[in-house]
């Protein structure tokens, strides 16, 4: 099963929970994971750390979590078919080494934590460096395909260019929107709500984006939260997931990063 531990103003941080086996993505603090851990009958350690970029917001948390990942609890980690043998496991670009990342990660590798495959993809753009971590399997009872894909895409809008390039960004949205249309998108921060408001103004007459938006904007006055998103949600009514050319979204990334709400 997938925890959520909100973090700071609008972040969340998501937990995989397979059995005994905890994994953590994006720890930006850590004091509900710890929490957790020390409330769980079932999670006694943290088998590892994925992290999507280098963001404060996204690595602030790791080294006050190192203290739960040095036994060796008989958790099988491996990459790529090789099986690591020193805990922890930080998982993340290389230029996360600084924040406490101690294994590298690229497009196409596979981590493998007891039973559960999570393959990594390259979603670079938001960042210079920014993978996103995919899964699909049952021993965490998600039917779905699962995608943590940090500050990439989020419900109704897409990441800033914050030391990336917007070409990147592009082909990293392009690349999300080939997924299974039943992927769960499991994005770093609760943004829905003002992106879906944009996203009328510049689509004033489409009715899903109008339907979606007034359907998120009463979840979020009852504090719901409005993540996880179904990708064909996103297809249908994220505008940066329906422009038809890289002119077109990077038009519409400029528009937002002027736009005041
Ligand atoms: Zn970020």
């Amino acid at each position: 099963m997938i925890h959520k531990f909100n973090a700071f103003s609008d972040n969340y941080i998501w937990g995989i929970q397979n059995e005994n086996t905890f994994i953590v993505v994006d720890p930006g603090e850590s004091v509900r994971i710890r929490e957790f851990i020390k409330n769980s009958s079932d999670v006694k350690s943290l088998a590892c750390i994925l992290i999507t970029h280098n963001h404060h917001d996204h690595v602030g948390g790791i080294s006050e979590l190192l203290p739960f990942m040095t036994e060796n609890t008989g958790i099988s980690v491996k990459l790529n078919g090789r099986n690591l043998t020193s805990p922890p496991y930080i998982f993340g670009p290389p230029n996360c080494e600084e924040f406490g990342v101690n294994n590298f990660v690229k497009e196409g590798d596979m981590l493998e934590v007891n039973d559960l495959c999570i393959k990594v993809m390259d979603i670079s753009g938001h960042t210079k460096e920014h993978v996103g971590y995919y899964t699909h399997s049952d021993s965490i009872a998600c039917s779905q395909p699962i995608f943590f894909c940090g500050d990439t895409l989020f419900g109704g809008g897409c990441g800033r260019v914050l030391g990336g390039c917007i070409k990147s960004l592009y082909n990293a949205i392009q690349k999300i929107s080939l997924l299974p249309k039943e992927t769960q998108i499991y994005c770093a921060h609760e943004y829905t709500e003002a992106n879906l408001k944009f996203a009328t103004e510049l689509y004033p007459n489409d009715d899903r984006i109008m339907e979606r938006y007034f359907m998120v904007s009463k979840e979020r006055k009852k504090n719901e939260s409005t993540i996880p998103t179904l990708l064909s949600n996103e297809l249908a009514t994220n505008p940066f997931l329906k422009c038809s050319s890289f002119t077109e979204f990077r038009r519409i990334r400029e528009l937002k990063d002027c736009w005041k709400g």
